[in-house]
């Protein structure tokens, strides 16, 4: 791999790309200059370094970060990460990214994100749990029923959640079920929350498929990341009658033109532990996987994944961001040229955050909906977020990125009016 230029690091970096994709949808409004620098900023940072034991009787240090954009609609909300390459300004442009998507759906939620800087696979079960517990401490601080609610995002799980819920529940001396979402169900989780972003993405590929006329019965999709949102996305695809003809994984791709049996990835997975080890496909690279022919493409993996580098290439005519942020503006602006039609991630990927918001609903109130019930109305809030979006685009004429972000920033813009200045 060629080691990137100044240029490149500076165009990839996600917090300059949220403020650039900011900048756009500021461009189509009035919002006061004060009150737009407020939308820039996040509100708060936090940079924790914490030691933490290891099993050889060693100490580590270790290094997280909590960041809240917003908290005008309410608390803030958004996941927290474990990833050797997390850092502030990723944070920052993934916490602002939850203000604006809590704003789509409508949700009284601000934005807030966090991540710690660690590859969990190097970590046994033990070392993870007690990093988890001091990381939990060191943010908690930060975080609480009513204040900031973390959830799973990349490398984190229900088990990562039921470890926080409970390092803040003995802090406090009860049980805080609503600290955190994406809990197991024995423990105040929802159910329906482990598949509802992938379950959302689903949602949304079909509203834009339909709203471009294209049936989805026999439509190719090709999926980036096959974890919590990918694997999710692939499989509802297909069983809404896609052909998944390309998937993969952070060890590689996987391709067949006459479609993937998903489930029999799904099975490969768990027993060899990487897509590659399904046998009935050719296996590629990942970077072969985006340009692969296929209708849809659904990137559920990182960020800065479509760039000016490949953006030409790229064949699908839909893509349904999974991830957050994996197109970068400046693939944006070649892709909206040739016409390809985006489902940007913060409308996307928006069903997460959403049963997130169930979850916590029936934690605070301490009761809990049926599976169908949670579907049904993560169903609802997708279908109408997404076409309050179309239609803003079709107003002003530009994408549904600019459009969906046009709606967050009136939405917290007017908050932010209505609440006025303090003091
Ligand atoms: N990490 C997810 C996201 O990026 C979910 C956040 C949440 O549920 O709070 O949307």
């Amino acid at each position: 791999m060629s080691t990137p230029t100044a240029t490149t690091v500076k165009q990839n970096n996600p917090y300059q790309n949220a403020l650039q994709q900011l900048d756009k949808a500021l461009s189509f409004l009035d919002v006061e200059p004060g009150l737009a620098d407020v939308l820039k900023k996040p509100q708060r940072e936090l940079t924790v370094h914490f030691p933490v034991a290891m099993d050889n009787g060693s100490t580590r240090m270790f290094t997280g970060y909590r960041v809240h954009h917003s908290l005008v609609r309410g608390p803030s909300k958004g996941g927290i990460r474990y990833h050797h390459q997390v850092d502030l300004d990723e944070v920052r442009a993934l916490a602002m990214w939850m203000t604006w998507k809590c704003a789509i759906v409508n949700i009284p939620y601000g934005g807030a994100k966090g991540g710690v800087v660690v590859d969990p696979r190097q970590l046994s079960l033990r070392e993870l749990e007690r990093m988890t517990r001091r990381y939990a401490t060191e943010i908690s601080i930060l975080i609480g029923e009513e204040e900031d609610i973390p959830a799973p995002d990349v490398n984190t799980n229900p088990q990562t959640m039921a470890w926080i819920m409970d390092t803040i529940s003995m802090h406090e001396g009860h049980s805080v079920l609503g600290v955190v979402t994406g809990k197991p169900v024995d423990v105040g989780g929802s159910q329906g929350r482990v598949e509802a972003t992938g379950r959302g993405v689903m949602y949304a590929a079909r509203e834009a498929a339909h709203h471009m006329d294209m049936p989805l019965a026999g439509t190719r999709v090709v999926v980036q990341g096959f974890g919590n949102v990918g694997s999710v996305a692939a499989r509802l695809m297909a069983h809404y009658g896609c052909k998944v003809v390309g998937v993969s994984d952070q060890y590689g791709a996987i391709y067949n033109p006459r479609g993937l049996d998903v489930n029999g990835v799904l099975d490969a997975l768990k027993t060899t532990g990487k897509v590659g080890g399904y046998q009935d496909a050719q296996p590629i690279s990942n970077t072969d996987l985006l340009t692969l022919p296929c209708d849809i493409l659904i990137p559920a993996a990182l960020e800065n994944q479509i760039t000016a580098e490949n953006a030409e290439q790229i064949q699908a005519r839909l893509i349904v961001e999974g991830a957050n942020g994996p197109t970068t503006p400046e693939a944006d602006d070649i892709l909206n040229k040739r016409g390809v039609f985006i489902v940007p991630d913060i409308l996307a990927n928006a069903g997460g955050v959403t049963v997130s918001y169930f979850e916590w609903v029936q934690d605070i109130g301490f009761f809990f909906w049926s599976e169908e019930e949670v579907n049904d109305r993560l169903r609802a809030v997708m279908i109408r977020s997404f076409n309050d979006v179309l239609k803003i685009a079709q107003e002003k004429s530009t994408d549904l990125r600019t459009a969906a972000l046009i709606l967050a920033v009136l939405r917290v813009a007017k908050a932010l009016e209505i609440r006025g200045i303090y003091p």
